[in-house]
């Protein structure tokens, strides 16, 4: 039986044969035209972009430009396509040229691997952070509190191998009426006792007017989460020489937090930690949700070293060595991890600060499995 609609179908009159084909060798070429014009079209865009960027422009849509040339295509339509099928193709069209855009924007990024393939490599006194070195231990109390409390720790966090003491002199505190910490008799303290046991000393930096006082004592400046999008603190430690720490957005997406490292990066310093400590989820049963992925996915999309902070990330001690662990098991070059002589006076983060019998079984389980390349 032979179908009298198929076009292959012996019983199909051979004129009608040849028209189809004729129709379709016209429609093929129309194809190869339209992608044509749209390349040629790509083209143009993309030579704008370059313009708009010398201008130091770094935003590509522009809903008005858009709707001039939407309105330009209506009134130009004679049809057989309705005004409303033909919006939604230019659209996508603009939304395919501002993709090109962006994608050409990123591939710039001083951050981006594909700016720079190998490994940032930072070297810090005696420690090296990054690439194919050991991961680092970046540990110390949550708040600088007295001389002995320092020093204590940092005798056990030299011994275990940790080469960075962590202690915070300007502590970002949720209630205005907590301690905010020492100001620069901490920061001198944790100058002093680093110094005594050969260690290189991180602390966080809050405000712009401080930046070169904490610079003076600290061999990194740390960015706390809740400034992370601040984007005047990021300039003033771009425009300083001292490595910085840059902690992840308690909300930040990976873009954001990729543009806050490009900030501290275009102002001249590119020495940059990454440092994943946990985002803001619906869960409840641990203090923030520690984003793995983000450790995978931002070494695959950057060059810089990236750390986890398991202690702000978990907000429970139980959890430490396991995070650790299979931070480690993704790729971190470092674990931060909070450890005081006795948590539960600490003035700030008891809950989760391991104390030092903690901390001692916390490194000899981090030594159980090595960083994967
Ligand atoms: C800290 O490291 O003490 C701290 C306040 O961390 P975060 O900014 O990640 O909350
Ligand atoms: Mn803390």
């Amino acid at each position: 039986m032979t179908d009298a609609r198929d076009p292959n179908s012996a019983a199909q009159p051979q004129g009608h044969l040849g028209q189809l084909d004729d129709l379709r060798e016209q429609v093929d070429q129309i194809n190869l035209q339209l992608l044509d014009l749209l390349s040629r079209r790509g083209e143009l865009v993309a030579e704008i972009g370059r313009l708009k960027s010398s201008e130091g422009g770094t935003k590509f849509y522009d809903p008005k430009r858009e709707e001039d040339q939407l309105r330009l295509v209506r009134q130009a339509n004679r049809g057989p396509f309705t005004d409303a099928a033909i919006s939604a193709m230019f659209k996508e069209i603009f939304k395919a040229s501002l993709d090109l855009e962006e994608t050409r924007e990123q591939r710039k990024l001083l951050v981006s691997r594909k700016q720079k393939s190998e490994d940032t490599v930072l070297t810090i006194g005696d420690v090296r952070i990054g690439g194919s070195e050991a991961p680092v231990l970046i540990a110390g109390p949550c708040a600088i509190e007295s001389e002995g409390q320092m020093d204590q720790t940092a005798a056990l966090v030299k011994e275990l191998g940790g080469g960075i003491l962590r202690g915070g002199a300007y502590k970002p505190r949720t209630s205005p009426y907590g301690f905010q910490g020492m100001g620069v008799d901490g920061l001198q303290l944790g100058r002093k006792v680093a110094d005594r046991h050969g260690m290189q000393f991180m602390t966080e930096v809050m405000d712009t007017r401080d930046v070169e006082v904490v610079a003076q004592y600290a061999d990194i400046l740390q960015i706390g989460a809740r400034n992370m999008h601040n984007f005047s603190l990021l300039r003033e430690v771009g425009a300083v020489r001292r490595p910085v720490l840059l902690k992840r957005g308690l909300s930040a997406t990976m873009e954001e937090w990729l543009y806050a490292a490009e900030y501290i990066l275009s102002g001249g310093n590119e020495n940059v930690i990454m440092c994943e400590r946990g985002i803001r989820t619906f869960e409840k049963w641990t203090r923030n949700t520690l984003d793995l992925s983000a450790v995978a996915l931002i070494k695959q999309e950057s060059h810089l070293p990236v750390v986890v902070d398991v202690t702000h990330a978990a907000g429970r001690r139980d959890l430490l060595l396991p995070l650790a662990r299979a931070a480690l098991a993704v790729g971190a070059d470092g674990i931060h991890v909070e450890v005081h002589p006795q948590p539960a006076t600490a003035m700030s983060d008891n809950e989760q600060q391991l104390d030092f019998e903690g901390f001692r079984q916390f490194v000899a389980g981090l030594n159980l499995i090595s960083k994967q390349r």
